[in-house]
């Protein structure tokens, strides 16, 4: 099955793009072209974790293929109301170990992550936080940057991360006066956290990019090749003419990107887009997610696989939080000979 062209969105502004986002099982077999009992869908999984997808990501699935990559990233899907051992609602310990009363997770030296809001533009099934108490750490924008002008009095500071739920969905004004604070001290880095470049690559206007003063690098989340189409190359073009960093994280998933020619392909879209592979994360046991899970063995053979047909640059590095650890802990890749 081909993909589709691109399909036009009326030129829609992004925020309208996220308000006419897909939020039923109706809405999503209609996108796709499939009648709605093809869909494995659970009205109690979205229930839990509501459907999330932006018609600018659901252009970029197979019309017709219940099984395309794209679309079981976001399905909520009958296996998600399964309890399967070992898979929890804090799967790296975050909510009870590392998070202080304003919602800033402090889990490595020299860093401190902020999470700015619950709202996302799409939701991943697989997410680690799709159990996060995103409410308890509600907080103005003029809070939010009393905390950050706290953050940056201290001494042992070299990195600032705006996460959430994902931090583009804030205002441009707000971004920007953020970016100012941190830029004004000189030696502290911003680091976003985000998927909207991916998901709505109309998210990166002019007034965006102006607003991301200083030095600043963003992590974007693509998981598979055909996330990467000419908007989303577009879009992170113009962030990198503006000297954004740009690195790539994506999550190892089975019956997603479990596959070297997959991860291959990925690496070849995001350097021709300007961005680095960076991480490759091992599954976080998050509850919900358990049939997305790769076993560490399957993981390091794939990622060997990958290691011998690219470049070390485009080779990202296998990974896994550790609850407690001082930095992620990284897999060695496996050979074959
Ligand atoms: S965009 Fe990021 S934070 Fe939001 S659901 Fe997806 S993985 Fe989670």
């Amino acid at each position: 099955m081909s993909r589709p062209q691109l399909i036009p969105l009326h030129n829609a502004s992004w925020q309208h793009q996220l308000r006419d986002a897909i939020r039923s099982r109706e809405a999503l077999a209609d996108a796709l072209q499939l009648d709605v009992h093809e869909l494995p869908f659970s009205d109690q999984a979205t229930a839990q974790f509501p459907l999330l997808i932006p018609h600018a990501f659901a252009a970029r699935m197979r019309r017709g293929d219940p099984d395309d990559p794209l679309l079981r990233q976001v399905l909520a899907a009958p296996q998600e109301t399964t309890d399967v051992d070992g898979f929890n609602r804090d799967p790296v310990g975050e909510v009870e170990q590392f998070r202080d009363d304003a919602g800033i997770v402090r889990k490595y030296q020299g860093r401190a992550l902020l999470v700015v809001t619950g709202q996302c533009a799409i939701n991943c099934r697989y997410c680690f936080r799709r159990h996060y108490p995103y409410a308890d750490d509600a907080r103005s924008s003029s809070e939010r940057l009393a905390d950050l002008d706290r953050l940056l009095r201290e001494d042992d500071l070299c990195e600032i991360l705006l996460s959430g739920g994902d931090p583009l969905l804030l205002s441009d004004n707000h971004l920007g006066s953020i970016a100012k604070r941190i830029a004004a001290r000189g030696d502290v880095t911003l680091r976003i956290h985000t998927r909207l470049p991916i998901a709505i690559p109309d998210r990166v206007t002019e007034s965006l990019v102006s607003a991301l003063t200083g030095r600043v690098v963003m992590v974007v989340h693509a998981n598979h090749d055909a996330e990467i189409d000419a908007a989303t190359r577009s879009a992170l073009t113009r962030l990198r003419d503006a000297g954004v960093t740009l690195l790539n994280q994506s999550v190892l998933l089975a019956g997603v990107n479990d596959d070297a020619q997959v991860l291959a392909s990925l690496s070849d879209r995001l350097f021709e887009a300007g961005v680095l592979p960076y991480y490759l994360h091992l599954l976080d046991p998050v509850a919900g997610a358990a049939h997305f899970l790769v076993d560490d063995t399957t993981a390091r053979r794939i990622v060997g696989q990958l290691a011998e047909r690219r470049p070390g640059y485009l080779v990202p590095r296998l990974v896994r939080e550790v609850p407690g650890a001082g930095s992620k802990r990284e897999l060695a890749p496996l050979y074959n000979a």
